[in-house]
């Protein structure tokens, strides 16, 4: 079995200490039709990232533009089209200057 991060080399160091660390990959990955907030496969997934101490690390991680860039699958708590919504949201903060911390 592989877990998620199985195919990413390096691992993320926060990735020790994933809820889902050994975990089925495919939790993680319902297909498409099952990615709704309330299916089960999908709710599955949710609710390991849930308890994860690693949530913000793991959404920073799908939402941070990279080779791997993941566009599939829940990260962070987040399925793919909530990942969509929160990257749409930060580029436009980014575009208005409303992401800047006062110096
Ligand atoms: S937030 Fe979810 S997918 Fe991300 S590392 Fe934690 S359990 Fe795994």
């Amino acid at each position: 079995m592989v877990d998620r991060m199985g195919l990413f080399a390096p691992r993320p160091d926060w990735f020790d200490e994933a809820a889902c660390k050994g975990m089925d990959v495919n939790i993680f990955f319902p297909e498409p039709a099952h990615m709704g907030g309330t299916d089960p496969l999908a709710s599955r997934a949710k609710s390991v990232c849930a308890r994860c101490p690693v949530a913000n690390e793991c959404l920073e991680f799908s939402l941070t533009p990279n080779p791997l860039h993941e566009r599939f699958g829940v990260w962070g708590g987040l399925g793919e089209k909530a990942r969509r919504v929160e990257a749409r949201q930060r580029r436009r903060r980014r575009a208005l200057g409303l992401d800047r911390v006062p110096a």
